[in-house]
């Protein structure tokens, strides 16, 4: 059963004006990327457009003052479209918004009223939600200790997108040995506890993915989210992955568009052998959207299950492969230019290649495949 629940139709025009909004601040979005693309940056400026155009609040639940992108099935098509024209424009900004979204849902799921009218408050205010949940290798787990009303935090994560400049941040960490992770709400200045000196990744620089220590941080216990196991919860953790991977398909549109207008600079365009090339490189990009545009609803529906899980699966390595594949054809028609800076499929590129590394693909796909194993139905007929 999926944590989100159908919620009161909206009204028609809501979206389509939402999403008209968002097309109009793509554009400035695109243009700074290239400048956001060096160790250490943040977006601000790009997370202040998607502020403007209503897209820090767009995920609250309506009744809450947004427009159920990712606390309501009925928001999933445009949730998806979001998704995919942000990671369009800028992957890092992409990253960034998927994390945001997810940290909105799991408050809205799993939180009670107090925490729910709060978070919906702070994100109307312009606050830029995450999730962090990776910890280093070697090092413990995030701890938890309870005094009294009080909770004391020890570690650290790695890896956590707009380290210094999120301000709400969802971490995970265990409070009883043993017990399944608890959902830690930390709320955080800006260049609080961020140490960026360790995100020296080739691409995805922007998404500013560095290390926080939150030892000895002291919240009130109210800093907690949910019972024990709220962030794995199925099939929300695993169907969860669609959202990368819309933004993902974003990335790939934005390598395609990248290597025809380099064929048109070039007029290498009408070369059967570079237009090959780009008929490919479209067609990847395409599978890619069909396929998260199918995983979108199912992942996202009120009665999803263990077959949504398996499509995502199936979606998020269908998208992956068509990115790789996107990526030799990319590299191969626009030849060492792809490898120099300042050339626009160069960057693209290099995000993409980052932003593709995501945790369990193979789990991914097994899991998948054991789905179809253990089914009674025809594989064609599995996903209706
Ligand atoms: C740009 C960027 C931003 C990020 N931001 C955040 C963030 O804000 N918050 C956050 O929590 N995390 C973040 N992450 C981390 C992300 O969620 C993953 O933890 C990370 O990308 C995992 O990548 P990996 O390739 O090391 O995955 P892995 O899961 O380690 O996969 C690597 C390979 O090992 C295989 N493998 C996995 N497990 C096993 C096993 N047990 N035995 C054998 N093989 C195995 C996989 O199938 C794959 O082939 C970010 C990552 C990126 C790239």
């Amino acid at each position: 059963m999926s944590l989100i629940q159908p919620t009161p139709p909206l009204p028609p025009a809501d979206l389509p004006a939402l999403l008209a909004g968002l097309r109009r601040a793509l554009p400035g979005i695109a243009a700074r990327a290239p400048a956001r693309d060096a160790d250490g940056a943040f977006p601000a400026e790009d997370v202040a457009a998607l502020r403007e155009a209503g897209f820090l609040a767009a995920p609250l639940p309506p009744a809450l003052g947004g427009q159920g992108l990712g606390t309501s099935p009925e928001g999933a098509a445009a949730l998806c479209t979001a998704l995919r024209l942000i990671g369009r424009a800028s992957l890092p900004l992409g990253r960034l918004w998927e994390g945001h979204v997810n940290a909105l849902r799991l408050i809205m799921a799993h939180g009670d009223s107090a925490q729910r009218q709060e978070a919906a408050r702070d994100a109307r205010a312009g606050r830029l939600f995450a999730v962090w949940n990776t910890g280093a290798p070697g090092e413990p787990p995030l701890g938890i200790e309870h005094r009294g009303e009080r909770i004391r935090l020890t570690g650290r994560k790695i890896l956590c997108s707009g380290a210094g400049s999120v301000e709400r941040a969802l971490v995970t960490g265990i409070a009883t040995p043993g017990e399944p992770t608890r959902l830690v709400l930390l709320p955080l200045a800006p260049g609080e506890r961020a140490d960026l000196s360790g995100w020296t990744a080739q691409g995805m620089r922007a998404s500013a993915s560095g290390a926080i220590d939150v030892t000895g941080l002291e919240l009130p216990a109210a800093a907690l989210i949910g019972p024990p196991g709220a962030y794995e919860s199925q099939p929300d953790f695993a169907a969860g992955a669609w959202r990368f991977a819309a933004v993902q398909t974003g990335g790939i549109e934005a390598l395609a568009a990248a290597l025809r207008a380099h064929l048109h600079r070039l007029g290498r365009g009408g070369d059967a052998i570079q237009a090959a090339r780009l008929g490919e490189v479209a067609m990847q990009a395409e599978t890619a959207r069909l396929w998260v545009e199918a995983a979108a609803p199912r992942a996202e529906a009120g009665d999803a299950g263990e077959s949504a899980i398996a499509f995502t699966g199936l979606a998020r390595t269908a998208v992956e492969r068509a990115a790789m594949e996107a990526l030799a054809l990319t590299e191969r028609a626009i030849g060492l230019q792809a490898f120099l800076r300042p050339h626009e499929a160069e960057r693209i590129a290099r995000d993409l290649s980052t932003y593709l590394r995501q945790p369990g693909p193979d789990r991914a796909l097994g899991g998948a495949a054991a789905h179809v194993l253990a089914a009674a139905a025809e594989p064609g007929d599995l996903w209706d």
